[in-house]
């Protein structure tokens, strides 16, 4: 049963259905490369290289219809890829909820708007919020489709165990002194559940895309690299709920909100509009300071909605759609201390890890769906153009390293609730200070200025 289906759009919506990937292949198939993981980062990569006709298999564990736990904003970075990747236009004739502003609100209640850059809003690319239930099913099912018409293959309901690797002669020096020369040759996937039989498939380029417990990453992390995977200073818990009836999320267009609230923090509260008159409601903290709390996120949204007079008023008419409180973790994408490659290793021989897999989760705004997009694409681009997986690592923190570290500073500085005031009550005043905000979301100079701190004292003082 699923609850979101009554709620929303009726049981026979699109994404309600099931997607048909033809045949299982046989055993032993070889292809260009296996992309293990169907969410965002899978379904760019395995696209991207579809498209210029490689021979691809592309491995899901879930059989769709299936869920994500997310809080469904799909942010303008993400646009361009949708739409190269020809699914833009079906997600525009589906509801979705279009986001023209973020509003921000303190620990003592001021709020800001920040708007989104008004010519992304005219020409549609500034951003969406929709159920990832509906945006990850019309990726998919378009992925699938491309894969198959370029010659590949689609598994659904495909448990990758293992990496299969060679035995390490003439692979290229990863340059640690760990030095794993292996080369990634293929994988083990368990079929059709705890039962099923093994298949082997086999590839010189392997895609790990599977999340934040990637088995691809699991093995070149942990078996090749002795290396953590899980770091709870750079690691996030969310917790979301769908809701119905909260006061000011009726409409389709408008703003998501992200509320500092003083017994969340060092952590966010967020209301995210999914249209018809449905919202994504959730709640994200670091790890590690999450060990420090008494309550778990669950009780804390609970008593947030209950208790809190920005949000009491606001949910006294609402119910909570049953059955839609479930929790998930966020690889942040912020730069560890002792990590020998940023924000950690994501690339092997013969193997490239994207998206979660390759931690790359804002560490200020939570999005991941952008960052898993971009480094499918960039996974694609290096295999297309035969360049080392060692390449890819670098390139990828070239590209996502600078706002990343950014985003960074500006979680630390958001666990702090007397500088959280003191900012939000400025901006709250200063519409200059306000189309800052909108500039930075808009270009990448634009952050730059983040760093100069004659611009920072100028903007916030005068
Ligand atoms: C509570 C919460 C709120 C969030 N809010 C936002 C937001 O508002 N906006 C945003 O941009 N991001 C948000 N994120 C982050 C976002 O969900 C992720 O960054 C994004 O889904 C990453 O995409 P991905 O393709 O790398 O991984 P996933 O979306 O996790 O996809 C991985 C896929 O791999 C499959 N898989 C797993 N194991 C295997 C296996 N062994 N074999 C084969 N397949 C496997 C899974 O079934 C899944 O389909 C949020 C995350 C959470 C937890």
């Amino acid at each position: 049963m699923d609850p979101m289906g009554e709620a929303r759009s009726g049981p026979d919506v699109m994404w309600k259905q099931p997607i048909h990937t033809g045949e299982v292949p046989g055993d032993g198939t070889a292809y260009d490369a296996i992309v293990v993981g169907g969410g965002p980062g899978g379904a760019s990569a395995a696209g991207y290289l579809a498209m210029e006709g490689q021979r691809v298999l592309l491995i899901e564990k879930a059989v769709w219809p299936r869920d994500k736990i997310c809080g469904d904003a799909v942010g303008g970075k993400s646009l361009s890829h949708v739409k190269a990747l020809g699914v833009k236009a079906t997600l525009e004739s589906t509801p979705h909820f279009r986001v023209t502003g973020i509003v921000f609100s303190s620990p003592k209640g001021h709020s800001v708007r920040v708007a989104l850059p008004e010519e992304d809003v005219q020409r549609l690319e500034a951003g969406y919020a929709l159920p990832r239930e509906q945006f990850d099913h019309l990726l998919f099912n378009q992925v699938q489709q491309l894969v198959r018409d370029n010659g590949g293959d689609v598994i659904q309901g495909g448990d990758v165990r293992n990496v299969l690797y060679d035995d390490g002669a003439g692979g290229e020096d990863p340059g640690e002194s760990s030095g794993d020369r292996r080369h990634a040759r293929g994988v083990e996937v368990r079929m059709g559940g705890r039962d099923g039989p093994t298949h082997t498939y086999l590839a010189p380029n392997i895609v790990g895309a599977a999340g934040y417990r990637c088995p691809v990453a699991k093995s070149m992390l942990e078996s090749s690299y002795d290396e953590p995977m899980v770091d709870r200073d750079h690691y996030c818990a969310g917790y979301r709920e769908y809701w119905r009836g909260v006061k000011g999320c009726e409409d389709n267009v408008g703003d998501i909100e992200i509320h500092f609230v003083d017994t969340v923090i060092p952590g966010y509260f967020w209301l995210f509009p999914v249209a018809e008159g449905v919202v994504n409601v959730g709640i994200g903290m670091v790890m590690s300071l999450l060990d420090k709390q008494s309550k778990k996120l669950k009780a804390l949204q609970a008593e947030v909605i209950a208790e809190h007079p920005l949000f009491k008023e606001r949910f006294a008419n609402a119910s909570m759609i049953p059955g839609t409180g479930k929790g998930w973790q966020l690889p942040f994408g912020s730069p560890r201390k002792k990590a020998p490659r940023q924000p950690r290793r994501s690339a092997a021989n013969g193997v490239f890890l994207v998206g979660d897999a390759a931690s790359l989760v804002d560490p200020f705004s939570g999005e991941g769906v952008g960052n898993a997009l971009v480094s499918g694409e960039m996974a694609a681009d290096h295999i297309l153009n035969g360049k080392s997986p060692m390449d890819y690592q670098e390139a990828l923190w070239t590209a996502l390293g600078p706002e990343l570290t950014n985003s960074y500073r500006m979680q630390k500085m958001s666990r702090r609730a007397w500088l959280l005031n003191w900012f939000v009550g400025k901006a709250s005043k200063k519409p200059a200070i306000q189309e800052m905000m909108t500039e930075m979301i808009a270009s990448k100079e634009a952050q730059e200025n983040l760093h100069s701190p004659w611009f920072m004292f100028k903007t916030l003082m005068f």
